[in-house]
C-alpha cells in the first residue's frame, strides 16, 4: 500500500500533512527538491539552539516514541547525553517488520532526506558522530532511496567532518537486515548490527546507558526520528498544541484488509477509529478491527469512538502500537486467523528462552486443534490462557510477552470460539 495522504475536519494540525507533506510531492531523489520544499531548516535551527537546547524543544513538544512502545524521546536523548561514557551512538530502526505496520517504508522512499536530517538533529542533541540506519531486508526501494540520500547529503556538506560549516562532524552507515522480526528488538538488533545472533539481551540496563557495541545509544523508530523535523520548524509549543495533552503531535497509521482505500494516513492523536475507517472507506460487515498489529488486540465494530490516542487505546483495554489498524470483515475465517498469526509467533520466536519458545508452540497447536475442531474447546481455551499468562510474565522481551494478545482479545472481546 502507498501513502494515501488525507485530513479531515478541522483544528491544530488538521490543515497541512506534516510527515507526509512532500510524499508524492518533492522528488525523493533530489536535494534541490527537498530544500525547496523546506528541507534542512530544522537542522539550522538546531544549531542554532545548541544540543541543550534541541533535547529542550523535544520534552517539552512532548514527542512520545512512534515505534509502539511510546517512551519520551527528550528523556531518551537527555539520558543519552548526559552519560560521561564515550562514543555515544544513535540508532534508527527502520527494521519495521510487524505485521500491518508500512508507514515507515512510506517515509523513507518518499522523503529520504528527512530522515538523514532528523539523524543527524538527533546525532547532534545526544554528542554522537556515529548514526546507523538499521533498515529491514525486505524494503529494497527504500533501502536505494537511503543510500541515495545519505551519499547526496555526504557530497553537499550535510553529512560528514563539518556539517553545514558547524563543526560538527556525523556520518549514516546503513545496514540491511536479514528478514528476522526480532532484530527489530533494539538489543537484537545491536547484537546484529555487532555481527553476532540476534538475540534481546535482558533490560536494564538500557541503552541509554549501554547499548550498541556497550556504549550509551539512542535507538529511535523512523517516525519518531521525522517528527522532530515538524517539532523544530513550528517549536515544541505550536506542536505540542496538536493531539491531546498526553499523546501530542500527528500519527501515521496503516490502514489495511478490508477497506476501499489502504494506505497510510496522517492525523493528529486524538482522532477516533471509526473517523480513520471513513477516511479510508471501510466495506460493509465490518467484524473487527486488529490495532497494533499481530502484537496488539482486536476490538468490534460497535468500539469505533474509541480515540487514537496512547491513552485512550490503553483505557480502552486495546493498544496503538506502530499504527497498525487492519479491518476484518464477515468473510475472513477468524479461527484460521488466530492460527496464522500463532505460526508467526512461532516462528520468529528466537527460542532464547522457554515461557517463549516452548509458549508458541502449544498456543499453535491448540490454535490449530480449535480450527479444525479436533479436541475440548474448553480445554484447550483454557490452556491457551494458562500458556498466555506465562508467556507475559515470564518471557525476556516483548515478542514473547506480546505474543498472547490477540488471540485473548479474539477470545474474550470477539467471542472467537463461542
Ligand atoms: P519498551 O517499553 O521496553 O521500551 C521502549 C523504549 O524506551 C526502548 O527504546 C527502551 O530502551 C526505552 N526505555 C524504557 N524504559 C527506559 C528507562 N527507564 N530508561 C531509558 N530508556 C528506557 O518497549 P520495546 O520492547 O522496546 O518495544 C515494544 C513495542 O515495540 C511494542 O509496543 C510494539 O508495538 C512495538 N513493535 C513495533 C514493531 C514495528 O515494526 N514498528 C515491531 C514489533 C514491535
Ligand atoms: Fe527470544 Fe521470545 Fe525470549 Fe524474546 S521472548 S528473547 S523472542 S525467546
Amino acid at each position: 500500500a502507498a501513502a494515501a495522504p488525507q485530513t479531515s475536519g478541522s483544528g491544530p494540525g488538521r490543515d497541512r500533512l506534516l510527515l507526509l507533506g512532500r510524499v508524492g510531492v518533492a522528488d525523493p531523489e533530489s536535494l534541490d527538491d527537498y530544500r525547496a520544499h523546506g528541507g534542512y531548516t530544522a537542522l539550522r535551527r538546531a544549531f542554532a539552539l545548541g544540543p541543550a537546547g534541541v533535547i529542550r524543544e523535544v520534552t517539552e513538544s512532548g514527542l512520545l516514541g512512534r515505534g509502539g512502545a511510546a517512551f519520551p524521546t527528550g528523556r531518551k536523548w537527555q539520558a543519552t547525553a548526559a552519560q560521561p561514557e564515550q562514543p555515544h551512538y544513535l540508532v534508527c530502526n527502520a527494521d519495521e517488520s510487524e505485521p500491518g505496520t508500512f508507514k515507515d517504508r512510506v517515509l523513507m522512499e518518499g522523503d529520504p532526506f528527512a530522515l538523514v536530517e532528523a539523524m543527524t538533529i538527533a546525532g547532534y542533541a545526544i554528542g554522537a558522530h556515529r548514526g546507523f540506519l538499521y533498515l529491514r531486508g525486505e524494503y529494497p526501494r527504500a533501502l536505494r532511496r537511503m543510500e541515495h540520500a545519505v551519499a547526496q547529503a555526504r557530497a553537499r556538506g550535510l553529512l560528514g567532518e563539518d556539517v553545514l560549516g558547524q563543526g560538527y562532524a556525523f556520518d549514516i552507515e546503513i545496514r540491511r537486515g536479514a528478514g528476522a522480526y526480532i532484530c527489530g528488538e533494539e538489543t537484537a538488533l545491536f547484537n546484529s548490527l555487532e555481527g553476532r545472533r540476534g538475540e534481546p539481551r535482558s533490560k536494564p540496563p538500557f541503552p541509554v546507558e549501554k547499548g550498541l557495541f556497550g556504549k550509551p545509544t539512542a535507538a529511535n523508530n523512523v517516525e519518531t526520528l521525522v517528527n522532530v523535523l515538524p517539532v523544530l520548524t513550528l517549536g515544541a509549543q505550536e506542536y505540542a498544541a496538536i493531539g491531546t495533552g498526553r499523546s501530542t503531535g500527528p500519527k501515521l497509521y496503516c490502514v489495511s484488509g478490508s477497506v476501499e482505500r489502504p494506505g497510510v494516513y496522517e492525523l493528529p492523536f486524538g482522532a477516533t477509529l471509526g473517523e480513520l475507517l471513513e477516511l479510508a472507506g471501510v466495506r460493509q460487515g465490518l467484524r473487527a478491527v486488529l490495532l497494533g498489529g499481530a502484537a496488539g488486540s482486536f476490538v468490534r465494530p460497535d468500539e469505533l469512538d474509541i480515540p487514537l490516542t496512547f491513552e485512550g487505546t490503553r483505557e480502552a483495554g486495546t493498544t496503538l502500537g506502530s499504527g497498525v489498524v487492519m479491518a476484518f470483515d464477515d468473510r475472513v475465517p477468524l479461527p484460521r486467523l488466530l492460527l496464522r498469526i500463532a505460526r508467526f509467533f512461532r516462528e520468529e520466536s528466537c527460542g532464547q528462552c522457554v515461557p517463549c519458545r516452548v509458549g508458541t508452540v502449544r498456543q499453535e497447536e491448540a490454535l490449530r486443534r480449535l480450527a479444525e475442531r479436533t479436541g475440548d474447546a474448553a480445554d484447550d481455551i483454557a490452556l491457551l490462557r494458562e500458556v498466555g499468562r506465562a508467556m507475559r510474565d515470564a518471557s525476556i522481551c516483548g515478542l514473547g510477552q506480546t505474543a498472547w494478545n490477540a488471540v485473548e482479545s479474539a477470545i474474550d472481546r470477539l467471542g472467537a470460539y463461542a
